[in-house]
């Protein structure tokens, strides 16, 4: 179990230097006892590093290779050189935008961690997999497909692809279910190790919800798109990771 729960917020493709302004006041009220990180835009990633030492900032993408001729795509190692400390990986809208595959988002962790990044791996199910009943069965095999060799610098992401941005979410029920599988899996892989992985869950975290969603077994923490632009809705939710422990 990870000592502390991490809410890492998820800005997409939103945000340019007039909005540098919600990082400052999301990094000065972030406090102690929760980790908090924003994964920005690659365009910002080092203004804000350089802006705000000691708060981490992250990547929403990285390549699997180290670098070469991959245009507009972005290395792991230029992501530490911006200043960027962890990544997300296999994000649900990276998957469909790009096609990523579950051994592509493999590479992309491996390549992550062996730089010496973080990194967020993303899973979950559409909502046809929920509605036919495969959703754990699913995002298991999703999770046994994608993760690197080993647990260090890992944390999981389970985002059913159906609640984000959409402002549903799963009962707390389906989530604790979903939880327990994912820490199974990583048990099996890992041992020991994967009792330490923290496992975030992920679609459309607002203050209303966060307290109930950080109570279940096995929420270590959320990943959080679009409460994540403003401090005023994000600082909420960090503080609801704060209390519930
Ligand atoms: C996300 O994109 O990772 C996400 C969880 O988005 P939202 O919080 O807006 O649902």
């Amino acid at each position: 179990m990870a000592d502390k729960k991490l809410v890492a917020g998820n800005w997409k493709m939103n945000g340019t230097a007039a909005d540098l302004a919600e990082a400052h006041a999301i990094a000065a009220g972030a406090g102690e006892g929760v980790d908090v990180a924003l994964c920005l835009p690659a365009t910002l990633i080092e203004r804000a590093a350089r802006a705000l030492p000691g708060f981490v900032i992250g990547g929403q993408d990285v390549h699997g290779t180290g670098s070469g001729a991959h245009t507009g795509d972005i290395g792991a190692a230029m992501l530490l050189d911006a200043g960027a400390r962890l990544t997300i990986v296999g994000h649900s809208e990276r998957r469909a935008d790009h096609g990523e595959s579950d051994a592509d988002v493999r590479a992309k962790a491996e390549a992550a961690v062996a730089a010496g990044l973080d990194v967020i791996l993303c899973i979950g199910e559409s909502l046809e997999v929920r509605e036919a009943g495969a959703a754990i069965a699913t995002v298991s095999a999703q999770l046994a497909d994608s993760l690197p060799r080993t647990a260090a610098r890992l944390t999981v992401a389970y985002e059913p692809i159906w609640a984000i941005g959409t402002g549903k979410v799963p009962s707390v029920g389906d989530i604790a279910e979903m939880h327990g599988a994912l820490r199974a899996r990583l048990v099996a892989a890992y041992g020991e190790k994967g009792n330490s992985v923290r496992i975030l869950y992920g679609g459309s975290v607002k203050t209303s919800n966060a307290v109930k969603i950080f109570a279940i077994v096995d929420v270590d923490g959320a990943l959080v798109g679009g409460a994540s632009l403003k401090a005023a809705d994000f600082l909420p939710i960090v503080e609801a990771a704060r209390n519930v422990w």
